[in-house]
């Protein structure tokens, strides 16, 4: 521990952010780095507590507590009082691979049970994690490094996301020659094609990591959907393993009149063409990309993340308004008395979008316990309006909370985009069904966490196909820990952590 007095003498600073109104102008992502004297009073925060809850992981009444990859953060924090960067970098790549997309886009369950957490603003500890990444780029400390061993066994991944990334860097390094197979035109998974540039600088973060896969020997094949212009079963004989990551990526519908009007889109077609259009094209200008806000009353449909990525999206795109619906109450201004710590702690916050339309709007754009009855168009077919009611939830006969309509709130707002950003039902069937892999009750594939084996004998799962749409951190564990197994299974034995 580098200053036993740091948490009394310090506080807690995370570096600044460009204001809202000038980052919506354009994609960059828009954290700003702090000094490196700030970042070295802010790891002397930590305690280095006897049991660090910061890296247990653990699930505690169903959502993560601590770092779901374990990440060592005492002791890089030390590392970085200390202004021992190198040793940090080493530190935090023996459990994370690809610590600058979770220093960016990680909600940090590490800081909700954070020990200083109890009686002061937690560690800055994503923070740090991003900085140490940063650095060890900058300063040219990470490079390609081949294995020194080739095992002779082959292994095919299915899906570039971070699960299929973590896992092929794995086996790659355990000596294993490792083929992604990916149907997108570019690597990433909804690192590239989920998550807004702002957020995660496409060409700069992501691109630059699957340079340094492929320097390292890993095959890297686009535009190929396994089961649709492969043969599934073709894997399976030119492979000794097969670990499919393919993600969780059935979108959750709203069935109600109207939805067919031109105008409402799944959140995902949005995100998904703007990003497209970003790098092929840059950001739009003249030329616009195919679902375009712009000028348009938006409404999102669903408050969380998705729904704040489709919130900042269209700001940038120029919209003329944004609203974001959300069916749950507003959550409380800090932990309900059955939500302690170390939970993580469900408690209302601004995301980057809400900051942004609010420093707009003059308010955060989302309403609560509201829900959209019908959409509304005119004779042309295009969308004009959504109409709304509030509603209030109330135990049914059988004790279970569902949404009762308040009487006298019904209204129309107006809307010519309709983004629906309502969660994800789970994996796509085809493939699945293709290999004939069992599912879960919840439709993933099925596969215990820490084994990864599927009923077929060779092929693995990890990532939301199996554990359903969920973070890029834990996709990243589930990536890692399936390699280990496959590298148990090709082996006979593995000393991959
Ligand atoms: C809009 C959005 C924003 C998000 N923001 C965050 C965030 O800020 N922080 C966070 O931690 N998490 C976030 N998430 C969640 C996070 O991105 C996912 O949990 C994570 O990417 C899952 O990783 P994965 O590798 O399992 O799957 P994915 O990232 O979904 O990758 C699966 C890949 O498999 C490919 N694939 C599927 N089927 C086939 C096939 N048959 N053949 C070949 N390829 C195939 C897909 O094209 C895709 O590229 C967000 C999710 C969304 C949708
Ligand atoms: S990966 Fe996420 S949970 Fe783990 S240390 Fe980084 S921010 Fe915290």
């Amino acid at each position: 521990m580098g200053k036993p007095t740091g948490f009394i003498e310090y506080h807690r600073e995370v570096p600044a952010d460009v204001p809202p109104t000038e980052r919506i102008a354009n994609w960059n992502e828009f954290h700003i780095h702090m000094p490196e004297e700030g970042l070295r009073t802010q790891g002397a925060r930590c305690m280095d507590c006897g049991i660090p809850f910061c890296h247990t992981g653990k699930l505690i009444s169903g959502m993560a507590s601590g770092c779901p990859v374990n990440n060592l953060i005492p002791e890089w924090n030390d590392l970085v009082y200390r202004g021992l960067w190198r040793e940090a970098l080493d530190r935090l790549h023996k459990t994370n691979n690809f610590p600058e997309f979770t220093g960016r886009v990680c909600p940090a369950p590490c800081e909700g049970s954070c020990t200083l957490g109890i009686i002061e603003p937690p560690v800055a500890i994503k923070t740090i994690e991003c900085a140490i990444v940063d650095k060890g780029w900058e300063e040219g400390w990470i490079n390609p490094n081949p294995p020194a061993f080739r095992s002779g066994k082959k292994v095919a991944v299915v899906g570039s996301g971070p699960a299929g990334l973590a896992c092929a860097d794995q086996l790659n390094k355990a000596g294993h020659t490792v083929t992604v197979f990916e149907r997108a035109d570019r690597i990433g998974g909804l690192l590239l094609y989920g998550i807004p540039n702002m957020k995660l600088d496409k060409r700069e973060v992501v691109e630059r990591r699957v340079r340094l896969m492929e320097d390292n020997g890993i095959e890297f094949k686009t535009g190929v959907d396994i089961g649709k212009n492969l043969d599934a079963g073709r894997l399976l004989q030119d492979f000794e393993a097969t670990v499919l990551c393919t993600g969780a990526t059935k979108p959750r519908d709203l069935p109600i009149p109207g939805r067919e009007f031109s105008g409402v889109h799944f959140a995902m077609e949005f995100l998904t063409e703007n990003t497209r259009f970003f790098l092929d094209h840059g950001a739009p200008g003249e030329s616009r990309p195919p679902i375009d806000a712009k000028g348009k009353h938006v409404v999102v449909i669903g408050g969380g993340d998705t729904g704040t990525d489709c919130v900042g999206t269209s700001l940038r795109h120029g919209c003329a308004s944004v609203t974001q619906l959300e069916i749950l109450p507003k959550p409380p201004l800090d932990r309900a008395k059955d939500n302690p710590w170390p939970e993580w702690p469900k408690v209302y916050k601004m995301d980057y979008g809400q900051e942004e339309a609010a420093a707009v709007q003059g308010q955060d754009p989302r309403q609560y316990e509201v829900t959209a009855k019908r959409f509304i168009a005119g004779p042309d077919g295009n969308l004009e309006g959504v109409e709304i009611v509030n509603i209030r939830w109330e135990k049914d006969d059988q004790g279970r909370f569902v949404p009762r309509d308040i009487e006298g709130t019904l209204r129309v707002i107006p809307a010519q985009l309709v983004l629906l950003a309502m969660g994800f039902l789970g994996p796509e069937d085809r493939l699945l069904e293709a290999l004939k892999i069992d599912r879960d009750p919840r439709s993933n594939a099925k596969a215990e966490h820490e084994k990864y084996t599927t009923n077929i004998p060779g092929v693995f799962a990890a990532g939301d196909c199996r554990r359903g749409q969920s973070l890029v951190v834990w996709a990243i564990n589930e990536g890692r820990g399936a390699a280990r197994e496959v590298d148990r299974f090709l082996m006979g034995s593995t000393q991959l952590p």
